[in-house]
Parts: C-alpha cells; structure tokens; sequence
C-alpha cells in the first residue's frame, strides 16, 4: 500500500497525515500523545481539517489525559521489579541456582525467586514466573472449584489452566479453561471468573438472564471485575 505521509498543524497540533487507500477517515492518538490521522488519499485538506476540528476537543482531553499518565515501563522480569501472587506483591529476586528448576517464593519476606540461566531472555524469565502461576492456580483449583460449583450448582466436563488472552473460557462441550494469570490477582477474581464460566453451562450467552444468574451467585461481580482488570 502506498502512504503518503507529511505533518500538518490544526489549532496548534502538529498531526501526522497519512493518505492511503483507504475507504474512511481515522483519528488516533498514541500513547506519546502523538496524533495520527489516515485518510483517504484523494480526500481535500479541507475535510482533513473539519474532520479534525469536530473532534478538537476530545483530542485535547484525551492527549492531556495520556501525558498526565505515561505508559508504564516495560515488564522486564528483573531484579527488584514488583509482581502479585494471589494480589500480594512480591520483590522479584533472580538466582543462578542447578538445583531450583522452578520459581518460588517467601511469604514472610515478600520475595519470589526466580532461577534463570545465565543471560536469560524476557521470553524465559516470564516462563518460569508463569509456570510458578500455573503451579499456583493448579494448587489451589480443588478449592475454587468446589466453592463455585457448590454456588453454581453446574460441574464443568473439564478444567484446564492455560496461558491465554481471556481470563477463563467455557466451550459448549462444558470444558472450562482459566487462565494462569488470574494467580497474579486476589483469589475472589478467580471465583468471579469461575462463577462466570460455570453460569454458561446454564446460559451461554451475556444476555440480561446470565447477568440475574451472577446477580444471585456472585452479588458484587461488577466491582470484581474491575478489579480484576486494573493493571497489576
Ligand atoms: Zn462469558
């Protein structure tokens, strides 16, 4: 696809301008604060800037809005970084040990040990935290099952703790899946989690008779679920 791209200023702005094929107008604004406008490449400069200018406002807020909180740095697994186990933080401590093949971690001290090959990658460092997740989540989902099936009154086919996008997955077959991540969060997440996946055995839509069905299971499921995604 050919871009053409240049810089134009609208009310103070500088804006980059794409034109390309492309059908509609789009405005973003990246997390720099940077405005990005794509536009159809024959589209006049005056559209350009009309466009623009009836979204003026909402440009300001939300760049104000980005560059009062700038994105949070990298996770980069190193020494001394904060990371949650069951909403707890912990101080992330590396160690070259032969023996430790697996991560674990001190509750009185608040440290999780992390055992890396020498000049670890990311990518290695974050499996080994996610395997001690995973071991974490496998632990404790005796417990959490028979908590939420005990409310729910609906036992899944199967569960299944997985990395993936999603905190918990329910298939039609009644395979449940959770995601490892959810041991980072406080315990009452996994449940709210559970308790949703289980509702689908019944009602397998997000349709107003699911929400009455986790009204009744899970009275304040709204405020876990924002709790669950918070950055953490
Ligand atoms: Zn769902």
């Amino acid at each position: 696809m050919v871009v053409k791209r240049e810089e134009i200023e609208i009310e103070g702005i500088s804006i980059i301008l794409e034109r390309k094929n492309i059908k509609n107008l789009y405005l973003r604004i990246k997390p720099d604060g940077t405005v990005k406008v794509s536009s159809p490449k024959r589209l006049s400069d005056d559209a350009i800037n009309d466009f623009v200018l009836s979204r003026i406002d909402w440009i300001r807020e939300t760049r104000a809005k980005m560059l009062e909180n700038p994105p949070k740095p990298k996770v980069k697994y190193k020494d001394g970084e904060t990371h949650y186990i069951w909403g707890e933080p912990y101080t992330l401590q590396l160690i070259s040990n032969d023996n430790a093949k697996k991560a674990f971690y001190d509750t009185k001290e608040h440290i999780i040990y992390l055992p890396v090959p020498k000049r670890s990658t990311i990518k290695q460092r974050e499996k080994i935290l996610f395997e001690l997740y995973r071991d974490e989540m496998n632990r404790n989902l005796d417990y959490f099952l028979h908590k939420c099936t005990y409310f729910v009154g609906k036992e899944p086919k199967e569960i299944k703790i997985r990395n993936m996008k999603n905190w918990g997955n329910c298939r039609k077959d009644k395979r449940v899946t959770l995601n490892l991540k959810l041991a980072k969060k406080p315990p009452i997440c996994t449940e709210y989690v559970l308790i949703h996946e289980l509702c689908h055995l019944i009602e397998f839509n997000h349709g107003p008779r699911f929400k009455a069905l986790m009204d009744n299971f899970c009275p304040n499921w709204r405020e876990i679920k924002q709790l669950l995604n918070e950055e953490q």
